[in-house]
């Protein structure tokens, strides 16, 4: 498998100075099996790049597959802008979380009818089919996925992705249980965390939400997503290879995050520990070890 980055900002697009290294677009991730199966990971303002590359391509019509988490706004407001969509011939399956409060389609029409979008969504040239998929495995193309939910305030799916003999984990956004504390010793892990860390087993590579730092996650409770410190130790635990924190917070500056890259590595290294950690950077391919 190969895999590239379009888009690693979480809720709000941020362009400037600022985020130019790590990316002011919103969450998107293209991975490719050797099997010629192109999955895209949600529909953020970074899959309006991926599009115009897939056509740029010139290889002719563009068939995939894209696997949304949930449907929050910086999962999805790229895919009006997806130009791959426009094409005669292109055939696309798009997949989301049955528990929504409406079918993926629905929603995918809401966001283009007229009000907040000129064109509709049945106007869109391209084939386009609409699954709502609950947890469990599914078989993508000559991809293994399975899909697990993740504790968010809508809905939301994680993707574990198994094909040429490696595992890439996908999970955007997540909140630690309510029971899960800092710190806290791999045996009194609360059982949900545990639950998570089994779906990160071993995997290659992990794209995980670390939106907020340890500090920031206390007085950021219920807003649904991840601190680094609860990534770190969860993808330790599991003996993940590389683990790539994404969906970085609006304020964060590239400046920032290299700092907590940094620190965070020079704990493992203390520590002994093989996981590597790096932050999600737009238009970063990222090789999978054997
Ligand atoms: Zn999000
Ligand atoms: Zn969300």
């Amino acid at each position: 498998m190969n895999v590239r980055i379009w888009g690693t900002r979480g809720s709000l697009p941020t362009p400037g100075s600022a985020t130019e290294r790590y990316g002011g677009n919103t969450s998107c991730v293209e991975v490719n099996s050797e099997g010629g199966t192109l999955i895209v990971l949600d529909g953020g303002t970074g899959v309006h790049g991926l599009g115009r590359h897939l056509l740029a391509r010139g290889k002719g019509a563009v068939h995939g597959h894209l696997l949304v988490g949930h449907t929050h706004w910086d999962h999805i407001q790229g895919l009006p802008f997806f130009a791959p969509f426009y094409v005669p011939g292109n055939r696309w399956t798009l997949y989301g979380p049955r528990a929504a409060a409406r079918p993926l389609r629905e929603t995918l029409a809401r966001q283009m009818d007229g009000q907040s979008f000129p064109i509709p969504l049945e106007r869109l040239a391209a084939e386009l089919h609409c699954r709502d998929i609950e947890e469990g495995d599914h078989r993508v193309g000559d991809v293994e996925v399975t899909a697990q939910s993740l504790n968010h305030s809508s809905p939301a799916l994680g993707y574990r992705l198994r094909a040429d003999g490696r595992t890439v984990v996908y999970a955007c956004d997540h909140e630690p249980s309510p029971d899960w504390t800092p710190g806290c010793p791999p045996e009194a892990l609360p059982p949900a965390d545990r639950r998570h860390a089994e779906f990160l087993a071993g995997a290659d590579l992990v794209i995980h939400d670390a939106q907020y730092t340890a500090a920031e996650l206390g007085g950021k409770r219920g807003w649904g997503h991840s601190s680094t410190d609860y990534v770190v130790e969860l993808c330790r635990l599991a003996g993940v290879r590389r683990l790539a924190l994404t969906h970085h917070d609006p304020q964060r500056r590239d400046d920032d995050l290299d700092g907590i890259v940094a620190a965070l590595n020079e704990t493992l290294s203390r520590q002994g520990e093989e996981l590597e950690v790096f932050g999600a950077a737009e238009g970063q391919v990222l090789d999978l070890p054997i």
